[in-house]
């Protein structure tokens, strides 16, 4: 069935024979090493892609370096998700070229979800010669061939096509951290909401197989990772389509009768498909962390309609209702658009009114941009961005007010916290309900789980005392 295609196992074998081959080539070409400067624009799906280009990279015999200057390749993952992040992309391309003019040994490479756009592949293809290495999001895992061709034919390489050829297993994972990881479950989006890129970037969905999954989240316990993600474009649509009887829910308890300790994190899961067995699996399995990020978008049903969200306001307060029943202590975070074509104050009114009647956590917040081939780009706009702005300023002022009151009420409050980051005596970790804690602790705390008392509250970030183990 389509919905769960794997790339065949000779191909991958095929692969990993090409890191073989360039490492091979640059061991000759640089006797003492050679670094790698890899940057990844956007999404969490985004930065897991990033991890299995790297483990390629290293598998090629690359280290890497945060300083782009000495660096004998340059990869960027690009995000086409709003207009923002493309010119920020383009301008930092642009100034890569008198990098290549220092080091013209160095292969540029751009792949992601800027470049599976036609227009933008176009681009880099005419106006940015200094690029060695364009690719999409579909072949991402034939990333040390493109290398290989580029270092023996000494040509461009571009291939990007539109259609995927299914998902790469057995490509190793190179994970920036050893406490917290991605684990993505599904790729691609069906839904076309009228705004967004993604699913014509990303291409259809299509699940990993139960065993695969439950075998990666093995290994990451195993090397002690702490907290798991799940990753999808909408992880309740995780199995339609394939020959497996599982839906998300019930990968949520496989998951969690997984030996260990570790808390089980997931996003994104879209309104119309999150179901009662979702929240009940939720409140029931005790490794899944008590967050739910439920994007709602745009609180007035006249523009959801014109979103194609597929549910209404009444639908998404009855959700969130249901959602405080079964979980009394759930977080709710979301993401929201202000400035959708078409929208007008009563409908931004609507949306500050959901946001003050839910209380989220935190929000994403963004001012609509408009994205070429989407039905939304061609409606019309009358709103000017100006006013656009004083609402998005408005909306965040309120969301302050909410989050604030949230913190304020966690001061006295004990949480189990994981250690993620340590700097100058204070470590730094997140509550179950996802909010930032830093508190005074040792290093040797890293990596494992404290309780931790609420001594302040800040909007968005508390502060605690580590309680005594
Ligand atoms: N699959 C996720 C979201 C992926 S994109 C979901 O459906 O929730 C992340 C967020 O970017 C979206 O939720 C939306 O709020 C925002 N977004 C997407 N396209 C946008 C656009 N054209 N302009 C502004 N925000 C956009
Ligand atoms: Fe974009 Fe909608 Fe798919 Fe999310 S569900 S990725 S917002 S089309």
């Amino acid at each position: 069935m389509s919905g769960c295609k794997t790339v065949s196992n000779e191909e991958i074998l095929k692969q990993l024979d090409y890191c073989q081959r360039v490492k091979n080539i640059l061991v000759e070409r640089y006797p003492d090493g050679y670094k790698a400067f890899v940057h990844i624009y956007g999404c969490q799906q985004n930065v897991s892609d990033g991890e299995r280009l790297k483990g390629l990279l290293s598998q090629m015999g690359y280290s890497f370096t945060d300083n782009v200057n000495e660096a004998d390749l340059v990869l960027y993952d690009t995000c086409a998700v709003r207009e923002h992040a493309e010119d920020r992309v383009i301008g930092n391309i642009g100034a890569l070229k008198a990098h290549k003019r220092e080091r013209p040994d160095c292969i540029i490479a751009v792949c992601g979800c800027m470049t599976q756009q036609p227009h933008v592949a176009e681009k880099l293809k005419k106006s940015y010669p200094f690029v060695n290495i364009v690719f999409g999001t579909h072949t991402q895992y034939k990333f040390a061939e493109y290398i290989y061709n580029n270092l023996i034919k000494r040509k461009r390489v571009y291939d990007i096509p539109d259609e995927n050829l299914g998902i790469a297993e057995g490509i190793p994972a190179h994970r920036d951290s050893n406490i917290k990881g991605w684990l993505p479950v599904m790729y691609g989006c069906n839904n076309f909401c009228t705004y967004c890129v993604v699913p014509y970037v990303r291409g259809r969905e299509r699940s990993r197989t139960p065993d695969e999954i439950i075998k990666e989240a093995k290994q990451m316990i195993a090397c002690g990772i702490k907290d798991i993600t799940l990753l999808g474009q909408n992880v309740n649509s995780y199995g339609k389509g394939c020959d497996f009887e599982m839906d998300f829910a019930d990968l949520l308890r496989e998951i969690n009768s997984l030996e260990g300790d570790f808390v089980i994190r997931f996003m994104t899961s879209h309104p119309k498909d999150c179901t009662e067995k979702l929240l009940l699996a939720m409140s029931e399995c005790e490794k899944v962390a008590k967050h739910l990020h439920l994007p709602f978008q745009s609180g007035s049903s006249r523009v959801l309609k014109q979103m194609n969200r597929y549910y209404d306001r009444q639908q998404y307060l009855k959700l969130v209702k249901k959602a405080k029943e079964l979980i009394p202590d759930i977080s709710l975070t979301s993401d929201v658009i202000v400035g959708f074509p078409g929208e007008t104050r009563e409908d931004f009114e609507q949306t500050v009114s959901l946001i003050k009647e839910v209380e989220f956590t935190s929000l994403f917040t963004f001012i609509y941009s408009p994205r070429k081939g989407t039905p939304a780009a061609v409606m019309p706009d009358p709103v000017t961005a100006e006013e656009k702005s004083k609402w998005f300023t408005e909306l965040c002022k309120v969301q302050e007010e909410i989050a604030a009151t949230r913190t304020k009420s966690y001061e006295g409050k004990v949480f189990k916290v994981l250690c993620e980051e340590y700097k100058d005596g204070v470590i730094s970790g997140r509550t179950g309900t996802n909010v930032m804690i830093d508190f005074l602790a040792d290093k040797k705390y890293l990596g494992s789980f404290v309780d931790v008392q609420v001594t302040k509250a800040k909007t968005w970030v508390l502060t605690g005392k580590l309680l005594d183990k």
